[in-house]
């Protein structure tokens, strides 16, 4: 590591794909960072006005739910849900991605919150089998497995939405808060990219839904409400609640434990999916000098939510590495030995080789640009 610049503001370092430094030594993306967030606070009293009016927008269309929220059942997620539910009002459906791998600690969680907030939920499981033979593909073919799971939450949110006809859809994923992973380290399950990986192959013809699209009039809903400057929701919408309130990890830990009886630990992430620390494996075999959780605490860094002293108190210890029980668990179940995985890994990231949008998504991807800000 000592060969390694490291920012004098977070603590990322020279490590990360095209980082750059000015000549106080702080990084490229803390100074983007400030670009992007400043006068945040001072406008967050109008965006919660905001947000009240699109609740409101969606409660008198009268329809059975007014929002959908996607339910991991991490402190994001649940925090969503309360909120949604008893502060905005909001008749919820919650809905859950049942990969196959589901923690119990997830699984009492989504029931106690479920519960405790009197919101109805579903479950949508993919069949397992077809799940861990497409894990299988995308390792051998880009090396990646995480997208088959990003693609099949976005599948689910758009056939619920669909059949409830709900008006909108809430997320908490919060970039103020979480870094984007570059593009050389994940791949988010875009269709684009999902088509062109499945291209040619047999098990195509298995899985038709996980190439399904959100419906035209959701995509025409979701164009209005963006411009609209993310205020007027005319048909659906679609937003992170992050961009609307102040996403202050304090405040969420102690909300959900007191409102929700959730459990868990602050520290970890994505705790919800057992087999979460293989793309931590990944990471780790591909990027040596670039620990994930080194890009988690430098975000909460920018962000004021830790000291960059902490941080780097916290990043020397050794990384946690991913369990061999845990490997062990997915390689059998995807029928890989554990050379033909780390062969699989070690060709590089290919899942930048699939990526091939029609030209009605790059005219999408052309005239909102911005939905590229803040991904590196
Ligand atoms: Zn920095």
């Amino acid at each position: 590591m000592s060969h390694l610049q490291v920012c004098t503001r977070c603590v990322l370092s020279s490590s990360f794909p095209r980082l750059t430094f000015d000549n106080q030594g702080v990084c490229s993306i803390c100074r983007e960072y400030d670009r992007w967030t400043s006068g945040w606070n001072s406008k967050l009293p109008q965006q919660r006005k905001t947000l009240e009016k699109i609740c409101a927008g969606a409660k008198n269309k009268h329809k059975e739910f007014d929002a959908l929220v996607p339910y991991s059942g991490g402190k994001d997620s649940s925090y969503v849900l309360y909120m949604a539910k008893k502060e905005l009002g909001l008749n919820c459906l919650a809905y859950t991605l049942d990969n196959g791998y589901l923690s119990e600690n997830a699984k009492s969680n989504i029931d106690k919150t479920c519960r405790r907030l009197g919101v109805e939920h579903v479950y949508y499981r993919f069949n397992s089998d077809l799940m861990n033979r497409l894990y299988a593909l995308f390792v051998k073919k880009t090396g990646y497995p995480c997208s088959v799971c990003m693609r099949a939450i976005a599948v689910g949110i758009y056939k619920f939405a669909d059949m409830y006809d709900i008006p909108i859809v809430i997320q908490g994923t919060s970039l103020r808060t979480e870094l984007p992973l570059s593009r050389e380290m994940a791949e988010h399950g875009s269709l684009p990219h999902v088509r062109a990986v499945l291209k040619g192959e047999p098990i195509a013809a298995e899985c038709k839904r996980v190439l399904c699209d959100m419906s035209i009039q959701r995509k025409v809903g979701h164009i209005l409400f963006r411009l609209s400057g993310r205020k007027n929701p005319v048909t659906y919408a679609w937003f992170n609640l992050a961009e609307y309130i102040d996403w202050s990890y304090k405040v969420i830990f102690d909300t959900i434990q007191r409102e929700t009886g959730w459990t868990g630990s602050e520290d970890t992430e994505h705790m919800d999916c057992i087999i979460h620390p293989i793309q931590k494996y990944i990471q780790n075999r591909r990027f040596p000098d670039l620990d994930l959780d080194r890009l988690r605490f430098a975000r909460l860094v920018m962000a004021g939510q830790m000291t960059r002293e902490e941080a780097l108190r916290k990043i020397e210890k050794p990384a946690e590495q991913c369990p061999d029980s845990v490997l062990k668990l997915f390689l059998n179940n995807i029928g890989m030995s554990k050379d033909e995985f780390d062969n699989f890994i070690d060709m590089g990231p290919r899942h930048l080789h699939y990526n091939s949008p029609t030209f009605i998504e790059k005219i999408v991807r052309t005239v909102f640009s911005s939905r590229e800000a803040g991904k590196y």
